[in-house]
């Protein structure tokens, strides 16, 4: 993919790139909006990634340009404002370019970019983090600005709530940023530590994309990232409003009668899923994946019943898989209300296994969900 980025740009842009970097998606493995309640969650980095090429300009302009659509789009750098629907994928390295320089990095030029990808966008996979983490490398790297990796997360996720205006969590950034090949991601979102453990050997896993997006995704997110500040605020009692992770069920349970049964069901989803995911790391550090694999039903049942992101295509791609032979557990991977379902199987579980869950999933739904086996990979590099 490298070599046929910079055959491209140099088409595009009549020279070599300077800079090339990749960054990966992500699945979450478990921690299902827990990261912007302050939670703990575990995500895996996948081999599938997002390359940036970027090389300066003599002037003072920005061009954007996109393998995928074609697109060249101009920006002054003396004007970084939000682009407009059409171009809205520009908004992602642009905020991030606009955040590297509050942060201090200096541009005395523009730059010419081109991406590419073999990630799929908007499957849940976290595209949006893998575009904002390649681009802060690159970035980083052109205008030789020193940055530890903490901090390019953090301005990639900074890009997408204050720019893009998606209020998400650490979670997709920190993967994106902290992965590692056969490892799995653990961060303390409140804390902000990011560590990594083992993944066990034996293991694959499966996304089943139902290809299913509602239209109110954004809006959806956002009302549940509301409804779990007003829990917060109103088990924080009138003091400074804490996370929902400050809190254990018999705190929940002592001012049911003060929620909505609505918002009094997200934060249980939350506190609980809090609990799931410490209990799957102390399971993987013991070697207990059977164990694991039931706390991913486990969560994948809270999304349906308490938190109320999945949907009838999810509910039955995780039932389906379910109870085929192999499968350690399955889950919603990612925001919910569309989207993809992650499957942990050991090495029995085949591509005519996987077949056999598209087929059912036909004969229901019309159409073949897109399915993948994917192994994990390393973080967001210069390459
Ligand atoms: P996800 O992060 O799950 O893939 P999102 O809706 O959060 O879904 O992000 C998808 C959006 O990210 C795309 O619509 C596009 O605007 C942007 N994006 C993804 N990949 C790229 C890319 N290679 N170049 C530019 N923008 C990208
Ligand atoms: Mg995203």
């Amino acid at each position: 993919m490298k070599q046929s980025l910079i055959t491209s740009f140099v088409r595009l842009f009549g020279r070599v790139p300077e800079v090339v970097s990749q960054a990966p998606g992500r699945i979450e493995f478990i921690g299902n909006h827990t990261d912007y309640n302050g939670g703990v969650v575990m995500g895996v980095a996948l081999d599938k990634t997002v390359m940036v090429a970027l090389a300066k300009r003599t002037d003072r302009k920005l061009i954007f340009a996109s393998a995928k659509s074609g697109e060249k789009i101009a920006v002054d750098l003396d004007d970084l404002k939000k682009q407009e629907r059409e171009y809205n994928w520009v908004n992602y390295p642009l905020g991030v370019f606009k955040y590297l320089i509050e942060a201090g990095l200096k541009a005395d030029c523009g730059f010419d970019m081109l991406d590419c990808s073999n990630l799929p966008a908007g499957a849940g996979l976290s595209s949006s983090a893998a575009i904002e983490l390649a681009s802060a490398f690159a970035m980083a790297k052109l205008y030789d600005f020193q940055a530890d990796l903490k901090t390019l997360v953090r301005i990639g996720r900074k890009c997408e709530n204050h720019f893009v205006g998606m209020p998400c969590g650490i979670l997709d950034q920190g993967v994106s940023g902290f992965g590692k090949k056969d490892g799995i991601v653990f961060i303390d979102c409140l804390t902000e530590d990011f560590s990594t453990y083992p993944l066990p050997s034996n293991c694959k896993f499966w996304l089943f994309n139902s290809t299913k997006k509602h239209a109110l995704v954004d809006g959806l997110y956002a009302e549940r990232h509301s409804e779990c500040m007003q829990a917060s605020k109103v088990l924080s009692e009138g003091g400074e409003s804490r996370p929902l992770r400050s809190f254990n069920v018999d705190d929940l349970e002592a001012v049911k009668d003060k929620l909505s049964d609505v918002v009094y069901r997200r934060a249980k989803h939350v506190i609980e899923e809090n609990d799931r995911v410490m209990k799957a790391k102390e399971l993987l550090l013991a070697g207990d994946i059977c164990g694991v694999g039931k706390l991913l039903n486990a969560s994948h049942e809270s999304s349906r019943k308490l938190f109320e992101n999945s949907c009838e295509e999810l509910d039955f791609l995780v039932d389906t898989v379910s109870t085929m032979k192999g499968v350690y557990g399955a889950r919603l991977s990612g925001g919910g209300f569309g989207g993809a379902v992650m499957a942990l199987t050991d090495e029995s579980f085949s591509q005519e296994d996987a077949d056999k869950v598209s087929e059912i999933y036909e004969q229901k739904f019309g159409k073949k969900p897109m399915v993948f086996t994917c192994a994990s990979g390393d973080g967001a590099k210069v390459i």
